[in-house]
């Protein structure tokens, strides 16, 4: 038995982690996004309710500046009525230079306008807007100052008191234990919410937002929360998806075992199948146009398996490539035949094609492997014929190249099999020296009954010669294919018209049959039929 190594493991570890992962990369994915939009809009609700209160006070101030050039006492009770009316402000101000001389709250004064904390901003003309710790009124309780110049070194000023927005952060806030921050203007101290606890506590940025729809000053929401609150609704997540993730790695795994297994088994099955000798070899004629006779065969694989029925070539030998048993099937394939032409009877030069796979071409063993098949059916002389693909000449690093070289100068002939049907450029069949083109069958099959030219085709036949190449036909079925081919010179012909594929017994038959008595003229081509 075959030891399996590690690495082959690799394809199921990784069907069984990748959705495992693949669910925690995007379940930490979702819960990073639904924080930030939960942020997102706690920040748009203090946002919009900010402005609103802004608004507000922006309207008063107007009225507020209007009054700057009037005394204290005839300005006081609008600034009274204002002030009181508005349930957001603290008091309304009018200010003459930097000392304050008139206010809603505490009526005629004179203080100077830097007692209020963390005063700072510059005062332009036009309006100024800024939050602060807290005013002379109420030291502990931050305010929104709006400002705005008036007539004569005069200006009005509305303390919005901050207790409302502390407020409305706060129950923002209890959404989910943020902490939220809200700045005013820049440079100003930020009014925070206070209800979660110390603000220095540790804690992460989930979401901050800058806006400035009115020009005056720029409005910050910073949305902070506990950097556990992503880990916990990351876990939630995981706890809903984690299982049907598991479940869909363990079926992955479990699949890719089972192709691994029937890989392994498949090797093993063609090995027991070689071994019990339930390969056989099909020879199919192939009809030389020169001579009006049978100039050789192709050689093709049959399996047929006892109990499950016939395996098509094209299936059993396509997984043989791709499981790295081409090589020994080919092998087997040459013992078979050397088996099979101890009994023939056919003349030196017979041609014996062989399909030989890509892996096979560019290996080194390849030349010694027919050099012993030549060796071993050297009784009947006959020319081998390597039928290799386009894609094995495409992929070619160099071995393929010394390797037709070498078996070409002991006698081998080389044929090019599907031709047209790869992808093979030109200058490939200018570089590699090959003996014959066999034209897939797809072309002949292009043959119109009407009697029309099959242009295609015909550049293929035209390029084989001017190659210098022997052309051969592969699938023809009809007389008239037969005789469209023969007027273009095309020197080989296989096909169900001539003769099928058929065991080596049954080919001795019909080779005795068809080889013509020596001097007997060619064929009509309404004897060619083999059925
Ligand atoms: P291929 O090399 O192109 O072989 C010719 C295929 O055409 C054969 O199919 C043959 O039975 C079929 N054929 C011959 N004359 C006619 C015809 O007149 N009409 C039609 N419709 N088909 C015709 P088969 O035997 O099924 O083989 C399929 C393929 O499997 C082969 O294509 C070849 O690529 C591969 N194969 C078969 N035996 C071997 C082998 O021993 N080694 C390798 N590497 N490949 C093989
Ligand atoms: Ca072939
Ligand atoms: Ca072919």
């Amino acid at each position: 038995m075959e030891r399996v190594p590690s690495w082959r493991y690799l394809p199921v570890a990784l069907a069984l982690s990748l959705p495992v992962l693949a669910c925690a990369g995007l379940t930490w994915w979702h819960a990073q996004k639904a924080q930030r939009e939960e942020a997102e809009s706690a920040a748009r609700i203090v946002r919009a309710q900010t402005q609103h209160i802004l608004a507000q006070a922006w309207e008063v101030l107007d009225r507020v500046a209007a009054l700057t050039a009037v005394p204290c006492e005839q300005a006081l009770p609008d600034l009274q009525r204002w002030g009181t009316l508005n349930p957001y402000f603290r008091s309304l101000i009018l200010l003459r230079d930097d000392r304050i001389y008139c206010s809603s709250a505490v009526g005629k004064a004179d203080y100077s306008v830097s007692e209020f904390r963390r005063w700072s901003g510059s005062l332009s003309p036009g309006g100024w807007l800024f939050t602060v710790d807290g005013t002379p009124l109420a030291p502990e309780r931050p305010a929104i100052l709006l400002g705005r110049s008036g007539t004569d070194g005069h200006s009005g000023v509305v303390v919005v008191d901050g207790r409302y927005v502390q407020d409305l952060l706060n129950a923002v806030a209890t959404l989910r234990d943020y902490r939220i921050e809200l700045q005013v203007g820049e440079g100003g101290a930020p009014i925070r919410s206070d209800s979660q606890g110390p603000w220095d506590a540790p804690s992460s940025l989930v979401y901050s937002e800058t806006t400035n729809h009115d020009g005056r000053a720029p409005l910050i929401v910073r949305v902070k929360a506990p950097p556990e609150d992503l880990v916990q609704a990351w876990q939630q997540l995981m706890l809903t998806y984690l299982p049907a993730a598991a479940l869909l790695g363990l079926g992955l795994a479990v699949g890719a075992y089972r192709l691994q297994a029937n890989r392994r088994s498949f090797k093993e099955l063609l090995r027991r199948a070689m071994r019990a000798d339930e390969f056989q070899v099909h020879y199919q004629p192939i009809y030389g146009q020169a001579t009006g006779q049978c100039e050789g065969v192709e050689a093709l694989m049959r399996w047929q398996r006892p109990g499950v029925g016939y395996v098509r070539p094209d299936i059993f030998i396509a997984a043989a490539e791709e499981d790295g048993m081409i090589i020994a099937l080919t092998r087997h394939l040459f013992a078979l035949i050397e088996r099979d032409m101890r009994s023939w009877t056919t003349p030196p030069g017979f041609h014996v094609g062989i399909n030989i796979a890509a892996e096979h071409l560019s290996s080194p063993e390849l030349v010694p492997d027919i050099e012993r098949f030549v060796q071993n059916v050297s009784a009947r002389q006959p020319v081998v014929v390597l039928e290799i693909t386009e894609r094995s000449l495409i992929t070619d690093d160099g071995q393929a190249r010394r390797n037709i070289d070498a078996l070409r100068a002991q006698g081998v002939l080389v044929a090019i099999d599907d031709f047209g049907t790869g992808h093979c450029s030109l200058s490939y069949l200018q570089q590699f020296p090959v003996d014959y083109l066999k034209i897939d069958q797809g072309f002949v099959h292009a043959i119109q009954p009407s009697g029309e030219d099959a242009p295609v085709l015909d550049v293929i036949i035209t390029l084989g010669h001017r190659l210098g190449l022997a052309v051969l036909a592969e699938g023809v079925e009809t007389e008239l294919q037969f005789n469209y081919l023969v007027r273009r010179g095309v020197a080989l012909i296989q096909g169900y018209l001539f003769a099928r594929p058929m065991p080596s017994e049954q080919f001795l038959h019909w080779y005795a049959g068809h080889a013509p008595p020596p001097g007997a003229k060619r064929p009509e081509s309404s004897n060619l039929g083999a059925g």
